[in-house]
């Protein structure tokens, strides 16, 4: 969606709010989509001694399986929105400011300040908590629910070390 920003011209203290609901079910994150609600985000834009600030919030609950355990975790997530929006960047050689972005014909692209800001705010891994034990990679039980019958394998290091020893 675009918001057009012609009204805060000439307008210094003024601000208009405002909502969208956006699909981003496509992005991938872990292997898998966990963005299967709409991605709900608020806010206003505020001329702020002619510059256009934008903040507001952007929250939705993620589904999907644990990167570690793989249990099925529903999670609400809510980042802040802040962004600067320019009718131009002052130099174009790729290293944007991501909190950035460029006015189009005097409208803020609400959609990619939301999809660029949910994006670079997501965990890279997505765990159904942050302490989460995961799986044991031998029997592939659940460690959560406590610890398996599994021995510790021998560090092979302590092995080399008693090798040695030995002689
Ligand atoms: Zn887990
Ligand atoms: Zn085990």
């Amino acid at each position: 969606m675009l918001l057009n920003l012609s009204v805060l011209k000439d307008n210094p203290g003024g601000s208009i709010p405002f909502a969208v609901d956006l699909d981003l079910r496509e992005l991938v994150f872990g292997g898998c989509c966990p963005v299967t609600e709409p991605v709900a985000a608020s806010g206003e834009v505020r001329n702020t001694a002619g510059v256009y600030v934008l903040s507001g919030t952007v929250h939705t609950t993620l589904h999907g399986p644990c990167d570690r355990c793989a249990r099925p975790v529903e999670k609400p997530v809510e980042f802040p929105l802040h962004a600067v929006l320019t009718e131009a960047l002052a130099n174009d050689d790729g290293d944007e400011d991501p909190w950035l972005f460029l006015m189009e014909e005097g409208c803020a692209d609400l959609d990619d300040i939301v999809t660029t800001t949910f994006v670079l705010s997501m965990d890279s891994k997505f765990l159904c908590k942050e302490d989460c034990k995961g799986l044991c990679c031998r029997c592939g039980k659940d460690l959560n629910d406590g610890p398996c019958d599994c021995q510790p394998e021998a560090d092979p290091r302590l092995a080399v070390l008693k090798q040695l020893l030995k002689k």
